[in-house]
């Protein structure tokens, strides 16, 4: 849980000296996804993390898994990027490394504040058809077909490459790394690190297209429940109510409560 994270009070950034990495959930599950790909299509799957560079622990668990490229973009310049600078960020690495990607797999949000954005917002950067939450994908040609759960209904939908789909934690469970593909990962390919300025990103850059977003402070809202028993004619124990509560239920449905000016109608 977010609220359970190691976070700096003064900057509002996670502490990650203190905070043990892992690769994101939902992004072992976009790699499934990719790695189901390559076997069936031969496809060659470059894995891509911003970070500082204890992260690259993290690409090589990609790596171990069947990833064959994996680059790091690392720099003290791009900490504290929120989801738009993130996606700004990635876009330039896609388009200087790999700009001739057929699809991008993202995990469908991150485990610590669950936004969701970086993939949409990364299509959107990069012009491309995109899908959130797929639990299910298949290739026919050039044609991707997408299955999404959404508002509780299952849609199917088609694009054609290149595009970008995130993937929900619903199917493509995680595998198990090999002994072979351990070896691989230490002994074969080397992770490409990029900094800012491979990326032709610079702070006044960052000034200007950098983090939009700011977080003050996390902490787990604290609620508590109560029993009240309001005596009296529904009339007036409807009014007590609401005299006493249209503020709290106003912030939940959104609307405000004049309980008077009902009353006052109705009479
Ligand atoms: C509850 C919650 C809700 C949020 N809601 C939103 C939202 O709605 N929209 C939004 O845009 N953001 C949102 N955020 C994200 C928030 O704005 C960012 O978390 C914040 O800007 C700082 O992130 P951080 O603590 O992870 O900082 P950092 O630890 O600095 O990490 C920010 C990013 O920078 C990377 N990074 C850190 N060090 C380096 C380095 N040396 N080299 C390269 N990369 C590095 C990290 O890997 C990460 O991707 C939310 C965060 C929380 C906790």
């Amino acid at each position: 849980m977010v609220t359970e994270l190691p976070w700096d009070e003064k900057t509002g950034t996670l502490r990650r000296d203190l905070a043990a990495g892992m690769m994101n959930p939902a992004c072992k599950h976009a790699l499934e996804a990719a790695l189901q790909i390559k076997e069936k299509f031969s496809a060659k799957i470059t894995v891509i993390t911003m970070g500082p560079a204890a992260a690259g622990e993290v690409l090589r668990e990609a790596m171990a898994l069947g990833a064959d490229e994996a680059i790091l973009i690392c720099d003290r310049l791009l900490a504290g990027s929120d989801t738009f600078a993130t996606s700004l960020i990635l876009k330039e690495a896609i388009k200087k490394k790999c700009p001739k990607f057929d699809l991008i797999l993202c995990g469908a949000y991150t485990a610590d504040s669950e936004t969701a954005q970086v993939g949409p917002q990364l299509a959107e950067e990069l012009d491309l058809p995109a899908a959130a939450y797929i639990e299910k994908l298949e290739i026919h040609g050039r044609t991707l077909r997408v299955r999404r759960l959404v508002d509780n209904f299952r849609e199917t939908l088609e694009m054609e490459f290149p595009a970008l789909v995130t993937v929900s934690m619903e199917n493509y469970k995680p595998r198990y790394a090999s002994l072979a593909g351990l070896e691989k990962a230490f002994q074969g390919n080397e992770i490409v690190v990029l900094n800012a300025k491979a990326l032709g990103i610079n702070s006044s850059l960052m000034e200007e297209k950098g983090p939009r977003t700011k977080v003050r402070k996390v902490f787990l809202k604290k609620s508590h429940k109560e029993n009240v028993l309001i005596q009296g004619a529904a009339s007036y124990a409807v009014t007590e109510f609401l005299d006493k509560y249209q503020g709290k239920i106003g912030t939940v449905i959104g609307k405000s409560i004049e309980a008077k000016k009902l009353n006052e109608e109705e009479a």
